[in-house]
Formats: structure tokens, sequence, C-alpha cells
């Protein structure tokens, strides 16, 4: 029987495997191997806040892509979503957790199926993988921090996004008892005395958790929160009928034309006095294909130029809480300062940091808790991850242009250091950022999981003659629909 290992048990790794295993015909082994975050919920959806929501209305939060309306459905099995009306339900942002709790119950049902005759079965390993250990004809070994190591007929890397970039102080790490380097631990359990500062590095959805946080928890004191640009993630808003501005092949048109057709429509919009975030909006069907084509130097001019205005008008926060936090801003409860962190010192119990504005003037905040909500780590070529360093190391993966995930052809295929395609070793979800800057979502990352299962079950010969294949005109509609 042929094995497949997936690593990474977050959204991706959890819906590659239900898939296999709904997609299985014939007896497979599906190892599934998850670290550090709590399995199928993995980082987005591991939070146990209720005041965490989605980012994305309930009516495009399907898992899977062949049934447009699954998380919809899921949604009425539970008391306290049975009566809500459908038109209502389906616009719901509701918390992240009950999301995870559908993901958790999918992949349940393969863990543990009722069905006996089910010919695919999900193993779970909570174990680090931390290396892969190739052979010349045939099956890989994945090696495990604690475990026994996996001999696999395929892997699947689902690691997801890298941790935050540590605030090094003196070359190391900040260590110190009011410092959070990870958002998700449990900070709230140490809330300071009111009238003290808690200090947000970022101010984008991380920062916005935060706030929400300690809204709840009526927490009164000031947040400050600190970023280069200050930006706020933007609202969600309704739409207006606007003609398609778009030409046949927006792909074609390369960054600088590009460009000077979405500035001239934001205008436009502005001038209507309709959101110009529309226009993402609209670019979104077309964004990986646009990028596939930018020229390495124009993925770097975006980068440089565009991508912070980009990534605030494109991942958005449902309304009432934009509300909130432009209130909160308002009463002087929270505090945005532009500018870069110059350093982070010990000063008591508490901390200081010093902020060089882009005003140009230096200040000095004390915070009593600073929470690092900066997003993850860009580069992977400096990674400090064993699994990549040891891939790395061995060149079954190497870094893709940018440095910001890894080369993966477009059948998921790892590209090794010499840019060949490996039969054993595919990679799906934040690791293919590099190569199709939009694979953040679980509209984009529905599709991959599935698609990938596709693959897979295919190479090992299990498929079922009749499977959940999309056409690719369904598949377009689920994934863009936001
Ligand atoms: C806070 C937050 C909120 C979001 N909200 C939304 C939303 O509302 N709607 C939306 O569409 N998208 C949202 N997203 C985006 C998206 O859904 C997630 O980023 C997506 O869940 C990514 O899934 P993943 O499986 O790739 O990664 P992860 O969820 O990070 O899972 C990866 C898992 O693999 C484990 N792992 C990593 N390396 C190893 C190893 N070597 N060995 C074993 N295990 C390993 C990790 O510990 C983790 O458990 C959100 C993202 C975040 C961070």
């Amino acid at each position: 029987m042929e094995t497949i290992a997936i690593i990474g048990g977050g959204f991706c790794g959890t819906m590659a495997a239900v898939n296999l295993a709904r997609l299985a015909s014939r007896p497979i082994r599906i190892v599934l191997i998850n670290c550090a975050r709590p399995v199928a919920r993995g980082v987005a959806y591991g939070t146990s806040r209720p005041e965490h929501l989605l980012n994305v209305a309930a009516r495009n939060m399907s898992a899977v892509p062949d049934h447009a309306d699954h998380f919809v459905d899921w949604l009425r099995t539970r008391v306290d979503y049975s009566d809500i009306p459908d038109p209502q339900l389906r616009e719901m942002f509701v918390p992240r957790r009950v999301y995870g709790d559908y993901l958790r119950s999918l992949l349940f049902n393969y863990l543990s199926p009722i069905d006996r005759h089910c010919p695919a079965q999900i193993e779970l390993i909570e174990d680090e993988a931390i290396d892969i250990e190739p052979s010349p004809d045939g099956p890989v070994t994945v090696l495990l921090k604690s475990g026994e190591p996996i001999v696999a007929n395929r892997v699947l890397l689902a690691t997801g996004n890298q941790n935050p970039t540590p605030f090094l102080t003196n070359g190391k790490p900040l260590s110190h008892p009011a410092y959070f380097a990870d958002p998700w631990q449990d900070w709230h359990s140490h809330l300071p005395v009111e009238n003290a500062n808690i200090i947000v590095l970022g101010t984008g959805l991380t920062m916005v958790d935060v706030f929400l946080t300690l809204t709840n928890l009526n927490w009164r004191g000031k947040l400050i929160a600190v970023s280069r640009n200050g930006k706020l993630p933007q609202s969600h808003f309704r739409g207006i009928d606007y003609p398609d501005f778009l030409p046949a092949e927006p792909e074609k048109l390369g960054l600088k034309k590009l460009v000077k057709l979405l500035e001239h429509h934001c205008a436009q919009l502005r001038r209507l006095g309709a959101n110009p975030g529309i226009v993402v909006d609209r670019l979104r069907p077309h964004t990986q294909r646009i990028w596939q084509n930018f020229t390495a130097q124009e993925k770097r001019e975006f980068l440089t130029k565009y991508a912070t205005r980009w990534n605030v008008v494109r991942h958005r926060v449902a309304q009432p809480v934009h509300q909130l936090l432009t209130e909160a801003i308002t009463d002087g409860n929270v505090q945005i300062v532009r500018g870069s962190i110059e350093q982070i010192a010990p000063d008591a119990g508490r901390l200081r940091v010093t902020i060089h504005e882009n005003s140009g003037k230096t200040s000095h905040l004390e915070g009593a808790l600073v929470i690092n909500c900066t997003g993850p780590c860009a580069g992977l070529s400096e990674t400090d991850i064993p699994l990549f360093k040891n891939l790395l190391k061995r060149g079954l993966i190497h870094t893709d242009e940018l440095d910001m995930g890894i080369d993966v052809a477009p059948n998921f295929a790892v590209q090794d250091v010499s840019g060949n395609k490996s039969d054993v070793m595919f990679g799906i979800g934040p690791l293919m950022k590099g190569s199709l800057w939009e694979t953040t979502a679980v509209p984009e990352l529905r599709g991959q999981a599935l698609r990938a299962a596709e693959i897979l079950v295919d190479a090992a010969g299990v498929s079922a003659e009749q499977d959940y294949r999309m056409s690719v005109e369904q598949e377009h509609v689920l994934e863009y629909c936001i």
C-alpha cells in the first residue's frame, strides 16, 4: 500500500488529506504530521477567542471547491446558527474558532470513520518533521523530531507561513516577560494595570485581533500600534456597478501599464464616491497569472512600491470591527504611530520602545506588554526551521527568485536546486507565495488542496473512476467570488 505523508496539519494539509481520502478508491495510507499549532485549525483557526472573526463572509468559506455552500450548510447543523435566515447567514463573519471546528469535524470523519469500508483512513502524528532523506529509486524517509521515521512514497509540504521575524537585541532574539514574540501566545492572561500601555508592533489584521481581545476583556488602558506605514486594514464594503475595465489578457500589460490603468480607475471611483478597492476585487481572478508574467524586476518593484497598499486594500475586516477600531482611535484609546522600531530595551518590569518616526523625530514609549504582530518572516534562505534548513542543505528544494518561499512547478512538484521537478515531493499554500503571490486565503487554498490530492491519488494509482474534479468554470467562480 502506498503511503502519502503530509507535513503540516493546518488548513492546507488537513484539506489535502481529506480530499485524498475522498478521492481514493483503494487502500492508501495517509499520514498527517503536525506540530506546534492545533491540528486542522492551524494558526488562523486555532484561536479560542470568540471575538476573532473570519475576514471572509461565510458564503465563500467552503473548504471544498466542489460544494460551494458546504460551510454554510455545516453552520446550519449547529444550534447557534440554525435559525438565522439564509441571506443573513451567508454574509456573516463568524468566529474563526467555529471555522476551526468545521475543519476539525471534516478531518474527524476520516480519522475515526464510522464507515468501515472507507478505503482511506488518515493517521495523525503529532511531531515535527525535521528532514527528508531521499533514496535513489523509491520511497523517501521523513525524519521526525521524536518519533519513528516514516517511509513515504510521496510527501506533501503544507507547512504554512514562517513565524514572525524575531526582534533582535545585541544580536539575540529579544526575551523578556513583557514581550510576546508570538501574537497567538496567551498574552491576555498577563494584562497590565489600566494606566499602562500595550504596544503592538504592526498595524495589520493581527493588531486588530489584539485590539478586539482587549475590547472584549474590557481592558481600558491604551493600545499603541506602530508600523512604518501606519495603515490599517480597510473595511469590507458594498460594490457598485462599474464597467469591466481590464483588457482580455491583463497579464500581458506588465507592471507599468497595469499601475497606470489601476490608478486611473481608482481616481474615477473616488470621483464617483465609491471605494477604489473595487479595482483590487476585479483584478483578483487574474492576480496569479499577472504575477507569473511579471519579470523578476517587476516583482521586486511591486514589492517595494505597491505591496503595502495592495495588502491594506486586499485584506479587509468586517465593517462593525472597522467601526469599533475607528471609534477607539477617535476616543484616544488606540494610537497609531508611523515609524520604525529602533530598539526595545528592558526598563524594570516593562519595555522601552524607541521609534524613529516618519516625521524624523525619535520617540520613546513605555510598554507594560509588547506584542509582535509584524506578520510572518518573509525570507526562506535564512530560515531557522530545521526541515527547511535540511532540505536546502540537501539541495532538494530551493528558494524562489524572491526568497519568499520555495520553487514549486504548476503541478505542485517541488523543484530542486538544479530546477528538476520532483516526482516525490510536492508543496502547497503560503510556501508558494513567491511563485503565485496570491496564495493566502481559503478561496485559493481549497482549490490547491483538492488539485494536489488529485495529482497524488493519480500518482498512487488509486483514483476513483468518478471523482470531484471541477470544470474550469466552476473553479473560476468558486475561487474568486469574494
Ligand atoms: C490570523 C489569521 C486569520 C485568517 N483569517 C482568514 C479568513 O478569515 N479567511 C480566509 O480565507 N483566510 C484567512 N486567513 C488565511 C488562511 O486561511 C490561512 O493562512 C491558512 O489557514 C493557511 O493554512 P496552512 O495550512 O497553509 O498553514 P497553517 O495554518 O500555518 O498550518 C501549518 C501547520 O503545519 C505545522 N507545521 C509546520 N512545519 C511543520 C513541521 N516541520 N512538522 C510538523 N508540522 C509542521 C504548523 O505548526 C501548523 O500547524 C487567515 C490567516 C491568519 C494568520
